[in-house]
């Protein structure tokens, strides 16, 4: 039954071929065997997913059940869910029980979905190998020895070791992309503003979005129509129809104009994942697509502006931590001082500590214009060139990550060499629009991303690029070695 597409699910359990039940009880025993290994869940909620199996059932019984009712899903450890803990992966909010569910995750709950639970990430979102959580690191299931990407490594592992169909992530310069690219799958972040943010916990608000990491396009489309919706409590969700995102799926690709640029094959990026890109070129050109070379001058300014733009942003919101009103706080602190400074030192790890350093002197009153303002410029810059691009090509397409997944420990001495890790995702994000990554094949047994990048709005031709990609090739159906 974890072979099975979320696409392949609806349609077992409308066809009664299995019960949400029996689905739910088979992901929590493989969760319950598997997951000492990858470490991919911070919470598993057996209980409450088996009772929302059995009201799923009900609903399916009667007739009339929306689309996803009775599939299971797994939540990254962000989003709020009433009554269960909420860490982010920290120790800050390790004992966190949420009053109240994000929008999305209420969103999926009015679907019928069932949460199997939260999954583990980098501590705050602040990562690209997922070995910043209070948790321990995710394993990734293609080489053990390897990180899975960040910051939803878990999520990405629970659906590459296939403990979970799909699962929901967060991605604020690469998150969602980049775990998809070295872990085989299929990773969606949309437009800014088309999924509301509201109880997912902030990192960079001006950078944040939900989104999916799948299996497949397919999967993704069928997840984003639910998770799409305006929320009047998130003042940056745009008031816009959410259309069928798997309406166009199988549109034909002749004519669709794809732009490269050529900032994304320069230096840094391993040449057998550069091959791997020109091959996808190649399928997409037999699909009827035409290439067109483009420019995206900026390019090497996105991942100096985004680290200061990002932890300025972190250090605003992180602020609320402050061992008061919730999360940690100190043992009998000796006045408020003490209590702010032992209850954050002892809450945060070292990176979330170096972002909020980072942020907080960007925005100091000495140093505002120098830094903050000047990225600010840089940012809209960078935004300029995909505006330029876009005027001609109707999809961009290059790498997800300059190389496949790298071991435990090689870059953590190197935040600068982490932090390159999204040289191709982070400019996505300064500009608001929305990307995707899937699998394109192998190097040294580990799987490889391709990045396809739309115009606002255009997550539905991206999907169906993606899908068409996925009609025409088998790199997406390949398993982890051991994942039958
Ligand atoms: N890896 C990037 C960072 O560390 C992006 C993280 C994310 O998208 N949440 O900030």
């Amino acid at each position: 039954m974890h072979q099975f597409t979320i696409a392949e699910l609806v349609t077992g359990l409308r066809n009664k071929d299995f019960s949400s039940t029996e689905v739910t009880q088979h992901y929590l025993d493989r969760i319950a065997r598997l997951d000492n290994t990858y470490n991919s869940y911070i919470t598993v909620t057996a209980d409450i997913a088996l009772q929302q199996a059995a009201a799923a059932d009900k609903r399916l019984a009667a007739g009339n059940a929306p689309a996803l009712c009775g599939v299971p899903i797994a939540h990254k450890d962000i989003f709020c869910t009433t009554g269960v803990r909420t860490s982010c992966a920290s120790k800050m909010l390790d004992k966190f029980i949420a009053p109240y569910n994000a929008t999305i995750v209420e969103n999926y709950l009015n679907s019928g979905t069932v949460m199997l639970g939260k999954t583990n990430m980098d501590e705050f979102a602040m990562g690209s190998s997922n070995e910043t959580s209070w948790y321990g690191p995710v394993k990734n299931p293609w080489a053990i020895d390897c990180v899975p990407g960040g910051s939803s490594g878990g999520s990405a592992a629970a659906v590459a070791a296939h403990l979970a169909p799909a699962a929901t992530a967060s991605d604020t310069g690469g998150s969602i992309r980049q775990p998809a690219a070295l872990c085989g799958l299929t990773g969606i972040k949309p437009t800014y503003g088309r999924v509301s943010r509201w109880g997912m916990i902030a990192f960079a608000s001006s950078l944040d979005q939900a989104g999916i990491l799948s299996r497949t396009a397919e999967d993704a489309a069928i997840l984003l129509n639910d998770m799409a919706s305006y929320d009047a409590k998130d003042s940056t969700c745009v008031e816009r129809d959410v259309p069928d995102y798997t309406a166009d799926l199988h549109k034909s690709l002749k004519g669709l104009r794809i732009g490269v640029p050529k900032e994304y094959f320069g230096e840094g990026l391993n040449p057998q994942t550069a091959k791997l890109v020109e091959d996808a070129i190649k399928v997409y050109e037999s699909l009827g697509a035409t290439i067109h070379s483009v420019s995206l001058p900026h390019t090497h300014l996105a991942v100096p502006a985004y680290y200061v733009i990002a932890p300025a942003e972190c250090s605003a919101n992180l602020s609320r931590f402050d061992g008061v009103r919730y999360g940690h706080r100190c043992e009998n602190p000796k006045d408020l001082n003490d209590l702010y400074m032992r209850s954050r030192s002892e809450g945060f790890g070292a990176e979330v500590k170096r972002r909020i350093l980072v942020g907080a002197y960007a925005l100091s009153a000495g140093y505002y214009d120098a830094y903050y303002s000047k990225a600010q410029k840089v940012r809209r810059l960078i935004k300029q060139d995909f505006i330029d691009a876009f005027a001609s090509v109707d999809v961009i397409l290059g790498p997800t990550s300059p190389s496949p997944a790298f071991q435990f420990g090689s870059k953590t001495k190197d935040p600068v060499a982490m932090y390159l890790e999204d040289i191709y995702t982070i400019a996505t994000n300064l500009a608001g629009l929305p990307g995707l990554s899937i699998p394109c094949g192998l190097v040294d047994s580990k799987p490889v991303g391709l990045q396809l990048i739309g115009n606002f709005f255009a997550e539905g031709q991206l999907l169906n690029a993606a899908h068409q990609f996925q009609q025409a090739t088998h790199f997406h159906q390949q398993s982890a070695p051991g994942i039958e």
